[in-house]
């Protein structure tokens, strides 16, 4: 496999998922003189799960250059330009993730941003591949192999809130979603706290989401079922309370929305809702400093990681810039700088994690307590 050649002032980034391909977009607006070389151990990007995303974490410490590709990627990302973008901050908009990687990747192939298919297994193998090069960028995802060999393997606080069950299934048509009015009824009807999301239509179909806040007795009595192995609704092993409440919540809405499930198209899976960051997000690994942005850096559930990453990569690449280089004795500064950077970000995001979360148990206390004094 052919290895780029490599200049001082590279740049390598260790993961192409929508963070790693964001940050290093944004490095290179900001950092224009750098050669910057992506990592990916997949030649196609493995999800097509629906993200929110919302405008404001394209544009918030963003950097513009006005470039044709880069006008290009906000009208295919948002259906807008950037400067409707702009007046449209507040905005939200649903994707799907392999649709966001692709529109990254036609954008930092326009950058002149390299990517190599390669998987790479340590950071001693990368910056031995770069031997000149002093910034690295660990975007390696949750389970990031990375976070774990710069910071160790208790690396990471983590903090639990909901227990969730979910169903994923299709739509045929225009996206419709439950009001306000009928989600409260079928609340009422049901033993578990339930939401639902409706993304972005894509040929015919518009994928919902459900979701069941469980408690942990339902939780642990669930049979193994993630995101990457679902289980079909008709599967034997689920318990009835799931079930049933399932198909009350399919049969309420094709009542009330006229709109079906897609036959077959019902996914589910369990997944505990946590928040999590690593103690670290930049360390100085000999004469070079390694940097954690999105999944690797932190999580946090509600719709927020995604946009959490990309807050944190154009956080990084401003403070890049600013840095006025990346020789080795200018580096102890950017680290301590993305560090304190750091403890805001967590606090921030952990916070508006935490509100959410609490305005789910205050929805839960009511219900209950209206459905006591009802029975
Ligand atoms: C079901 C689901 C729904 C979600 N919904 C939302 C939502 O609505 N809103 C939101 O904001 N977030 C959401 N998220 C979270 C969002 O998907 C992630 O925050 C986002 O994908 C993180 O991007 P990333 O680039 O940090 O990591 P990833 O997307 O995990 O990308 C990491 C990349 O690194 C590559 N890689 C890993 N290890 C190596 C290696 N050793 N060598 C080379 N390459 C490597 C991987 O192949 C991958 O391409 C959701 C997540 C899931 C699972």
């Amino acid at each position: 496999m052919r290895v780029p050649t490599v200049r001082a002032n590279d740049i390598v980034v260790v993961g192409a998922g929508p963070v790693g391909l964001w940050t290093a977009i944004q490095l290179k607006k900001r950092y224009a003189g750098a050669n910057i070389v992506i990592y990916e151990r997949h030649e196609v990007y493995q999800r097509f799960h629906v993200l929110r995303l919302d405008h404001w974490s394209l544009l918030l410490y963003g950097a513009f250059n006005r470039q044709p590709w880069e006008q290009a990627f906000y009208q295919d990302v948002t259906g807008k330009s950037v400067g409707r973008v702009r007046l449209a901050f507040s905005r939200s908009l649903y994707i799907r993730t392999n649709d966001l990687e692709t529109a990254l990747r036609a954008y930092a192939s326009h950058e002149g941003l390299t990517l190599v298919n390669r998987k790479i297994s340590s950071a001693a193998e990368v910056q031995a591949l770069h031997p000149g090069c002093t910034m690295f960028v660990a975007a390696d995802g949750a389970h990031s192999v990375l976070r774990q060999e710069l910071l160790g393997s208790d690396a990471v606080t983590r903090h639990d809130l909901q227990r969730v069950v979910e169903l994923k299934f299709e739509t045929v048509g225009e996206p419709r979603r439950l009001s306000l009015r009928q989600l409260w009824q079928l609340n009422r009807r049901l033993p578990f706290t339930v939401t639902e999301h409706v993304g972005r239509k894509k040929g015919e179909a518009t994928p919902v989401t459900l979701r069941l806040l469980v408690d942990r007795a339902t939780y642990d009595a669930l049979p193994e079922m993630s995101f990457k192995s679902p289980l079909s609704l008709g599967h034997t092993g689920l318990p009835a309370s799931i079930r049933d409440s399932v198909t009350a919540y399919l049969e309420f809405r094709e009542a009330e929305l006229r709109t079906a499930a897609i036959p077959n198209s019902s996914r589910l899976s369990k997944l505990p809702l946590h928040l999590y960051a690593a103690k670290n997000f930049a360390v100085l690994h000999g004469s070079r400093a390694w940097f954690l942005v999105g999944d690797a850096a932190m999580g946090v559930p509600y719709f927020r990681s995604l946009n959490c990453g990309m807050l944190l990569g154009s956080r990084l690449a401003m403070l890049v810039g600013r840095n006025g280089g990346l020789e080795p004795k200018k580096l102890p500064k950017l680290v301590a700088r993305f560090e304190r950077r750091r403890a805001v970000h967590v606090a921030v995001e952990f916070n508006i994690a935490r509100a959410k979360d609490g305005v789910l148990n205050l929805f839960k206390s009511v219900r209950a307590a209206v459905a006591s004094a009802h029975p």
